[in-house]
């Protein structure tokens, strides 16, 4: 089965390739449209959606209204951020590249772009994005609110390559906020999970653009385990994908290259094969699944390939799952990522989707899952949406607390204020800015409740 790659295994054609539900933009007249994420897994039906013309609309809007609002991006997290009965905010018009420095290698984009509408634009002013996550059908405000990540031991997630945003308060108050006008609010607001008003203008620290080379393989997890730390300070970018029931991992290095482009397509009778294997798997009682697994694993052969930055970092998936992530100190990683397998394996948990392993550099942000003094490990488990994930995830979140970790903000995860504020030594600073700028809690919904209130 050579040639089949990580794509395969993660986007592998499960089910209907789509990207996120659309969201029409609607007035705030326009009456109660349905609203539903990405996984399929939360819905609401808000009063109304309210999509701004200019930054001058939103501004007059928010000033002139009461009543709760809850920003939207493209809908891809897990989390109740944003489900709401008041009114959506849909920045879908404040979008694209509005202005760029040369010297400085940043640009300036509307915060309601997706990222993956970032690199074509970049690449015409000479410039490219440090990093991105694993798919780039985020808006910019949607994931730097979440503190969305990619992997690699040299790169922040998203929210600290912000150098400036511009924010419009709750009361619809306008406030350009970079580190020397307002450091505090700066570091609240890169990471803001929508509660501190609406952001519609993101400058993001690039450089220039550059091509990389990605190599798959498949190797024992413990193996890799055992050369994490090494084969992640030296490549650019380094991770895996341990399968469960397996004592194998998809593992990915990306480096950069001046090699020409070579990034074929995956071909529809190697997806074809995989889905037949993992049929085969699923049909299979987990006890039994550690053969079959090791079986398929070992045929997979190595792949490679080239093409510039922003088709390299990020990936299409087209199966949908919900998905929880925690992010531990990097040097409790390993053992973390063991017990999460080795449970897995002992309470025969029936999932065949791979975990992911990937590390983090820490940031100044607030509320970054890696913020802080510490570099972060981050795992990931995930569940097919078509089945309830719950029994899963409460079977292993457990473990993650054990091992001090924190949960990305757009992933499930049942932490209260209470458990956050031993998390993040700033968590009660960023719950004092967050009444100052909303003093009524028009933001706040039930989810944004627990997290801040308590
Ligand atoms: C298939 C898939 C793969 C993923 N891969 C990764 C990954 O590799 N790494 C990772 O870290 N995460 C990953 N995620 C999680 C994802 O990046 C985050 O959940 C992200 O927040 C989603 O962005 P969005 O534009 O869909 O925002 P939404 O989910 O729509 O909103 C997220 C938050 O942003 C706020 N928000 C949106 N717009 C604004 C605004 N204009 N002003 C203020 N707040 C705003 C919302 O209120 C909400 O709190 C993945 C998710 C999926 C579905």
């Amino acid at each position: 089965m050579t040639g089949l790659t990580r794509r395969h295994l993660l986007a592998g054609g499960l089910l209907a390739a789509s990207f996120g539900l659309p969201i029409p933009a609607l007035s705030a007249t326009a009456g109660s449209t349905p609203w539903r994420n990405w996984s399929g897994g939360l819905s609401a039906t808000p009063a109304g959606r309210f999509a701004p013309a200019s930054e001058a609309e939103l501004a007059e809007f928010l000033g002139s209204t009461s009543g709760s609002l809850r920003p939207v991006g493209s809908g891809h997290s897990f989390t109740a951020l944003v489900p709401t009965d008041g009114h959506l905010v849909v920045i879908d018009q404040l979008t694209g590249l509005l202005d760029h420095d040369s010297a400085s290698m940043s640009a300036t984009f509307g915060a309601g772009t997706r990222l993956g509408d970032m690199g074509e634009p970049l690449a015409q002013i000479g410039q490219a994005m440090l990093n991105l996550p694993d798919i780039d059908r985020q808006t910019l405000a949607g994931a730097t609110a979440t503190s969305t990540h990619g992997t690699g031991i040299g790169f922040t997630g998203l929210s600290a390559m912000v150098t400036e945003l511009r924010l419009i308060t709750p009361g619809g108050e306008v406030i350009d906020v970079n580190a020397q006008s307002h450091p505090d609010l700066f570091n609240a607001a890169r990471v803001s999970l929508g509660a501190l008003g609406v952001i519609t203008r993101m400058t993001l620290q690039n450089r220039d653009t550059y091509r990389l080379k990605a190599k798959n393989w498949v190797q024992p997890i413990e193996e890799v385990l055992e050369s994490f730390d090494e084969m992640a300070a030296s490549h650019r970018h380094f991770e895996m994908f341990p399968l469960t029931h397996s004592d194998y991992a998809l593992t990915l290095s990306i480096d950069e290259t001046d090699e020409p482009i070579n990034n074929p397509e995956p071909s529809a009778e190697e997806a074809a094969a995989f889905d037949q294997a993992m049929a085969m798997w699923a049909q299979t009682p987990p006890r039994d699944r550690r053969p079959l697994v090791n079986g398929l694993a070992e045929q997979i052969g190595p792949s490679e390939a080239v093409d510039v930055s922003y088709r390299i970092l990020s990936n299409v998936r087209n199966n949908r799952f919900n998905e929880m992530e925690y992010s531990v100190p990097l040097e409790a990683g390993a053992e973390c990522l063991r017990e999460v397998l080795r449970t897995i394996s002992e309470q025969e948990v029936d999932v065949v989707f791979p975990l992911e392993y990937r590390y983090v550099k820490r940031d100044d942000t607030w509320l970054g899952m890696s913020s802080g003094d510490e570099d972060h490990a981050a795992i990931s488990i995930h569940r097919t949406a078509s089945e309830d994930y719950r029994p899963y995830f409460d079977l292993i979140e457990p473990i993650f607390w054990k091992y001090g970790g924190r949960p990305h903000w757009g992933k499930i995860h049942s932490l209260g204020a209470a458990e956050l504020t031993q998390l993040y030594p700033h968590f009660a600073d960023f719950q004092a800015l967050r009444a100052e700028l909303d003093p009524q809690g028009r933001m706040l919904n039930d989810h944004l409740r627990k997290l801040f209130i308590g």
